[in-house]
């Protein structure tokens, strides 16, 4: 249920109206936007008496919210959530490039790629340490060295750091290390893994899972909202359907949509969305345009031998060129790199 809290009322009132909520059995989460105070209670609400809080002085008015994912909706939330991840304020104006391999592969190969997307101008880099293969048998990923690696090289330039988690149990470990955590499209319903990543308060990017519907993705989001953790990146990465032409059907509806009817940041991945080097530019000229927050790219430098995905990584001077047209929309779009 979210509450309307009457402008001027004072402070004690407001924590009363939260308490007596809470002896209820709720849980209260707040939100406060020019002076206006909105509650948003939410968990087993059978021993309320909603007609008799509308009654509450402190109290405006009590609506149930327009959709399940009551934190993560405008209802509770009508500003944009906007937070600062290294010298980026994901969110705002700002749009914000995350860009690196798809796996961190040593030392050489994460240093080079992190002065290559540095230089184009993206602010943070990202990297797969622990990666979630489709076949037992291909590259697993360095795990903690690759963590490691992924710092220094990040570290050298400037570059915040963004990196997958797979497990619940490695989640402190990925956190250490990384700047946001990853959680991927096929963990996008691990609820004991989204119950973790909240607990460590660090921003986590969440993918949509390949054949989630939106609200199944924002439901998702609310479990960390409500688990304590308000910083979520929402990215559209495709969602598989009947063509095969493409690795995934990149979404871009999602964006307008989510927009609508989330105040948490979008961004979307173009590599996962279209699997094919050749059709990621379009795809994040075309996602930007769309008014998504950012994009997460990956870059290789010599994609031919990546040992993860390297049919769709760009080159540095394709992601530099790539990065020029950006700037370009983003100022029709009134936005900033
Ligand atoms: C990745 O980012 O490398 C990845 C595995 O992405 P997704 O979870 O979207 O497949
Ligand atoms: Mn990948």
């Amino acid at each position: 249920m979210l509450l309307r809290i009457r402008q001027g009322a004072s402070e004690p009132a407001v924590s009363e109206v939260a308490t007596r909520l809470r002896l209820a059995g709720l849980a209260l989460h707040r939100t406060e936007r020019d002076g206006q105070v909105r509650l948003a209670a939410v968990g087993d609400d059978s021993a309320v008496d909603w007609n008799e809080v509308k009654r509450w002085p402190a109290v405006e008015q009590v609506e149930p919210a327009p959709v399940p994912f009551e934190l993560a909706s405008r209802a509770f939330r009508p500003a944009d959530t906007v937070f600062s991840v290294g010298r980026c304020a994901i969110g705002s104006e700002q749009l914000v490039l995350m860009a690196g391999p798809c796996s961190v592969e040593g030392e050489e190969q994460a240093f080079a790629i992190a002065a290559a997307v540095a230089g184009a101008g993206a602010t943070v880099m990202r990297g797969g340490a622990y990666k979630p293969r489709t076949s037992p048998y291909s590259f697993q990923g360095l795990g903690e060295e690759g963590l490691r690696i992924l710092r220094r090289a990040a570290d050298a330039h400037g570059l915040a750091v963004v990196s997958e988690v797979m497990d619940p149990q490695q989640v402190e470990q990925v956190a250490r290390y990384a700047d946001i955590v990853q959680v991927g499209a096929r963990n996008m319903q691990n609820l004991s893994l989204l119950r973790e990543v909240a607990r460590v308060q660090k921003p986590v990017l969440l993918k949509r899972g390949m054949a989630a519907t939106i609200e199944e993705w924002l439901m998702s989001a609310e479990h960390v909202l409500s688990n304590g953790n308000g910083q979520v990146i929402l990215c559209e990465r495709g969602i598989r359907t009947f063509e095969s032409y493409t690795r995934n059907t990149l979404d871009l509806n999602a964006i307008p949509v989510v927009k609508e009817l989330s105040h948490l940041p979008v961004i979307v991945d173009p590599s996962h969305g279209t699997g094919k080097r050749d059709k990621v530019a379009p795809m994040a000229r075309a996602a930007i345009a769309a008014g998504a927050d950012g994009l997460l790219i990956e870059v290789h430098h010599d994609p031919d031998h990546a040992l993860s995905d390297g049919p769709q990584s760009l080159a540095p001077e394709q992601f530099t060129e790539l990065v020029r047209q950006i700037r370009a929309i983003a100022g029709v779009v009134g936005r900033t790199l």
